[in-house]
């Protein structure tokens, strides 16, 4: 068979494509290129979907976090707590508002932050927590809130590999103070560019960032405030609006997959399999296999047709760009062993069982 894609966008797009290309045709005839018709209505359905009061749309995951953190007041010098393990826009965020990360090691069976070694990094500069639900799983969210709530510190989760995931049934982006969503290409909701979202319950928040975000005003000339300008574009919107109400049932079927990998890869020696925690719903953004031999698998999966990516193959602590904090493997253990031994098979709603079927082979065969 064919090589199998890591991730294929394009079988996606086909598989919808007369209402896109009816969606781009719309927006271009009408002009509306920048925020719109389209923004509004995505605004409102992401925040039905969602289940939170407020959905202000921007330009990316990253500024997401940025804008949030903003929002919240965040001032040089203040300290944020957040994982090792994640992608770099958690972390440079806080940097670019003259903040420090202060990281925290993961929890060896979810990769997500591992919050019974929080309590030991807050100090009177603590400001907030940014969890991140990682590969799709949650962080332990009720425990994380618990905390903060003793401490007075804002909660931002970052939800950008997370859409639709639970813990005991309550969705992502539904416990923290912000929630931060991407909508990059890859992203379990994918736009056909770079997007992004904030979700939030509180009112004078949600403004505060719609201003932020829109040069520092809701009405044109009407600056309030000093901002940025992170808009979403209208053809970014209107092909959101498409593939929104499709989101639950692609989860499903990534779920499904993620099932099948499961029973097809039980008992190799050489690797582990993720764990789905009891009471959490795993979206499988990333499905994510430990292999002692790491690079020797992904080696002999790329001959095979498989290709596969480390996410992330750098924590974050022990990045050049962090150097400058002196952290060291012991300080953050569980993060360093997992560096070297994860590796992300090919998900996505679209694969289909011939090329799992083919993965699955290749990883047997590589480790017999
Ligand atoms: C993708 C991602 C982001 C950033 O999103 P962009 O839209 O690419 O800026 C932030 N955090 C995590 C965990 C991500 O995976």
């Amino acid at each position: 068979m064919a090589a199998v894609p890591f991730v294929d966008l394009h079988a996606q797009y086909l598989s919808i494509k007369p209402e896109i290309d009816e969606a781009i045709a719309r927006v271009i005839a009408t002009s509306s290129f920048v925020r719109g018709p389209d923004v509004e209505s995505f605004e409102a359905e992401y925040s039905t979907l969602m289940g939170a009061q407020h959905t202000v749309s921007c330009a990316n995951g990253t500024d997401a976090i940025y804008i949030a953190m903003k929002a919240l007041g965040i001032k040089p010098g203040d300290e944020v707590i957040t994982t090792a393990q994640t992608w770099i826009s958690t972390s440079e965020t806080i940097g670019q508002h003259g903040a420090k990360p202060i990281f925290v090691d993961i929890d060896p069976v979810t990769s997500t932050i591992d919050v019974s070694k929080i309590e030991e990094k807050i100090t009177s500069r603590t400001v907030g927590i940014i969890p991140v639900h990682l590969y799709g799983q949650m962080a332990d969210m009720p425990a994380v809130m618990a905390l903060a709530e003793k401490h007075g510190l804002w909660v931002i989760e970052d939800c950008a590999q997370a859409h639709l995931a639970t813990i005991d049934g309550r969705k992502a982006g539904s416990f923290g103070n912000i929630a931060t969503w991407s909508f990059y290409p890859g992203k379990n909701l994918g736009a056909m560019g770079d997007a992004g979202a904030i979700t939030t319950d509180d009112a004078a928040l949600a403004r505060h960032m719609a201003c932020f975000a829109r040069h520092g005003g809701l009405v044109k000339g009407d600056h309030e405030m000093e901002g940025i300008n992170s808009r979403l574009d209208g053809l970014q919107a209107a092909i959101l609006n498409v593939k929104l109400p499709r989101l639950a049932g692609w989860t499903a079927q990534r779920r499904a997959i993620a099932k099948r990998y499961d029973a097809q890869l039980s008992g190799i020696s050489g690797i582990a399999l993720p764990t789905e925690v009891e009471g959490r719903e795993h979206v499988y953004h990333l499905y994510v296999i430990e292999a002692d031999d790491r690079d020797g698998l992904a080696a002999a999966l790329k001959e095979r047709g498989v290709p596969t990516v480390v996410n992330y193959k750098r924590a974050l602590p022990f990045l050049p760009c962090y150097a400058h904090l002196g952290h060291r493997p012991e300080d953050f253990p569980v993060a360093y062993r997992l560096q070297d031994r994860i590796l992300s098979l090919p998900i996505f709603a679209e694969l289909t069982e011939a090329q799992q079927d083919h993965v699955a082979a290749a990883v047997r065969e590589a480790l017999a």
